[in-house]
């Protein structure tokens, strides 16, 4: 079977490496320059869209983002899972808001704002402390705004202005501020035939709006509260693939944050610590195959490597430390790999996320300092 993913960064490349034990081929679609690519070595494969389209035998994708009319192009071939309505709720915070109402599930107040009338109603609506979030192109934290105090409105409108005429499909989305205990996320597959199977919850630390450390948990209640609202959002979209849900923990109480329909970074850790991993579940269900085990293998963490393009080896010689690498030139706060840490059980964890933070610079890895500080003391 032949998959072409749109998208050619990280994701598409940990897809590829997946599929190739099942015998699945990848080729990648680089949206901005318009160049089939293969995932891995990103090689230009000499193909138009429309002739890699005609050679997949199913159509995926790696990120939201991605121009609506590409999205038709690659619907019409009737290949393309999850399903274009997916996608495009992913990647617009008004769709992806109405589509957590539709399904039932929690989540932060909110209120879309056009103009400024719509501002003023929205601070009686959803009240300050508030988050404003650009409803198209946002990622990593980025298009996003603090309102903390009513000092502040008219200079940050400057700036919600400038957004809001930058395209005219924008729209800024104001959200409740929420004061969560802790972020969690749930990635999971669905099945064509609407079998789903979700991995245990991830417990997510962000610096900057940037994920910077994940680690699976044990949290049984939670998961429960995760996996219902999972499968109401996935059913809702009768959804093929992998999805991930980012939740604010508030007081045991789970609100959904924000879908991806995707594989998604807190859900890397499960290249090594569960029996089969998202990458390989996301192209199991888009290419028909059964769904693989979610199940926990080893306590595993996963820390992001944030502009840093070289570690130091000692890293690799300690056991149940794996380096990956996404072949990227380095540029300050980039995506250029990510640490997958195992152990037999959670104190052993601990211990090796202290370890590891001694082998790493502070400033490049503030949070797993933070971390290891904590379990120091
Ligand atoms: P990414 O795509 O990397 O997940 P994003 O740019 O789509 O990020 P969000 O996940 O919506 O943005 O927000 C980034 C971070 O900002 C969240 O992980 C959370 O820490 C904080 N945040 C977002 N919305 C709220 C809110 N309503 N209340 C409190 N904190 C929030
Ligand atoms: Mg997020």
């Amino acid at each position: 079977m032949h998959v072409l993913v749109l998208g050619s960064g990280q994701l598409a490349r940990m897809m590829s490496l997946a599929g190739a034990p099942l015998n699945i081929t990848m080729s990648a679609y680089d949206v901005t320059t318009d160049r089939v690519v293969h995932p891995l070595t990103q090689a230009v494969i000499e193909q138009t869209l429309d002739q890699a389209i005609a050679a997949a035998d199913v159509i995926t994708a790696e990120f939201e983002h991605i121009p609506h009319d590409i999205l038709a192009i690659c619907d019409k071939s009737g290949k393309f899972r999850p399903s274009t309505d997916a996608i495009k709720a992913g990647g617009d915070r008004r769709l992806e808001k109405t589509l957590l109402d539709n399904s039932g599930v929690k989540n932060a107040t909110y209120y879309v704002i056009n103009n400024r009338a719509d501002f003023d109603a929205a601070i009686q609506h959803v009240g300050i402390p508030m988050v404003l979030k650009s409803a198209l192109g946002g990622y990593d934290g980025k298009g996003q705004w603090r309102l903390k105090d009513a000092a502040q409105v008219d200079t940050i409108w400057q700036e919600m202005q400038e957004c809001l005429n930058s395209s005219t499909h924008q729209a800024i989305v104001a959200e409740q501020f929420v004061p969560f205990d802790r972020e969690v996320s749930l990635v999971g597959a669905r099945s064509a035939s609407g079998e789903v199977a979700v991995y245990p919850l991830a417990e997510n630390i962000h610096v900057n709006g940037v994920l910077s450390l994940s680690t699976a948990i044990d949290a049984p209640e939670l998961q429960e509260q995760a996996k219902k609202m999972f499968t109401a959002v996935a059913n809702s979209l009768d959804y093929i693939g992998v999805l991930a849900i980012e939740f604010f923990d508030v007081n045991g109480e789970l609100l959904v944050n924000e879908i991806a329909p995707r594989v998604h970074n807190s859900g890397h850790w499960t290249q090594q610590g569960a029996e089969v991993c998202q990458f390989e579940n996301h192209v199991r269900a888009v290419c028909g195959l059964p769904l693989g085990s979610t199940k926990l293998v080893r306590e595993t963490a996963m820390i992001n490597i944030l502009g840093e393009d070289t570690l130091p080896n000692a890293l690799l010689a300690m056991e149940g430390c794996h380096i990956h690498w996404y072949g990227k030139d380095k540029r300050p706060g980039r995506k250029m790999g990510h640490i997958n840490v195992t152990a037999d059980y959670s104190g052993e964890l601990q211990r090796k996320l202290c370890e590891i933070a001694d082998h790493l610079d502070e400033n490049a890895f503030p949070a797993v300092h933070e971390v290891a500080q904590k379990i120091r003391s």
